[in-house]
């Protein structure tokens, strides 16, 4: 990744990628906080808003509990919204794009304030181990969108846009994959690994 090395680490612009359950808010979060990147998570940002019961939240909540997406038009506004006055900061974005419009959509944003995307990093992790973990964290989290019906409804979108998604990054920016199936501290080196940043030894 020449381009992104020579950004600081609180400064890149990563895309982190992966289907429902692949860790990949954790990873998000963990980068964030390692590096002093903006983590900029769209369902963190859509259930904060249901929470606090907004327009918006209302608008998005029939979405997001039959585990469809929401439609390109709010999420993008949504991102615009939240990108403001953020220019000059480094951003992790988790959840987001999910469609090519979508991809489409955060490149203008970031070409605009000539920030453009550095890298995509995609955790990948074997379907059967999503649904084990998914299922496992709405009886921890009760997330009222992690039932079995809206879990196999999520994975099946996932699966549906993301050739297109990645297909769209391919062409643009380098794209690395990441084995997601090992424990996080793993994968978190691995994906700081991934983007070019060197973590101090643990001891
Ligand atoms: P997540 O926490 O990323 O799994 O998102 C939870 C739910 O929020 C998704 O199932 C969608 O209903 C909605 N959502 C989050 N991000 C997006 C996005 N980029 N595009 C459309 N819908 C989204």
């Amino acid at each position: 990744m020449t381009d992104g090395r020579s950004t600081p680490a609180g400064r890149r612009r990563l895309v982190l990628f992966g289907p429902p359950g692949s860790g990949k808010g954790t990873q998000a979060q963990l980068l964030g906080a390692q590096t002093g990147q903006h983590h900029l998570a769209t369902g963190d940002i859509l259930r904060a808003e249901r929470a606090q019961g907004t327009a918006l939240g209302a608008r998005v909540g029939g979405y997001m509990d039959r585990g469809e997406l929401v439609p390109d038009e709010v999420i993008i506004s949504v991102m615009a919204a939240h990108l403001q006055g953020l220019e000059r900061r480094g951003f992790v974005f988790d959840g987001f794009p999910r469609t090519v419009a979508q991809a489409e959509a955060l490149d203008s944003m970031l070409a605009a304030i000539r920030r453009p995307l550095q890298a995509v990093v995609v955790l990948e992790v074997p379907a059967e181990v999503l649904e084990r973990r998914l299922l496992g964290r709405a009886e921890v989290e009760g997330r009222s969108d992690d039932t079995p019906e809206t879990v196999r409804t999520r994975m099946r979108i996932y699966q549906e846009s993301t050739a297109a998604v990645l297909a769209y990054y391919s062409a643009r920016l380098p794209v690395v994959r990441i084995d997601g199936d090992r424990p996080v501290a793993l994968v978190h080196r691995a994906v700081l690994q991934a983007v070019g940043i060197s973590m101090p030894d643990p001891g």
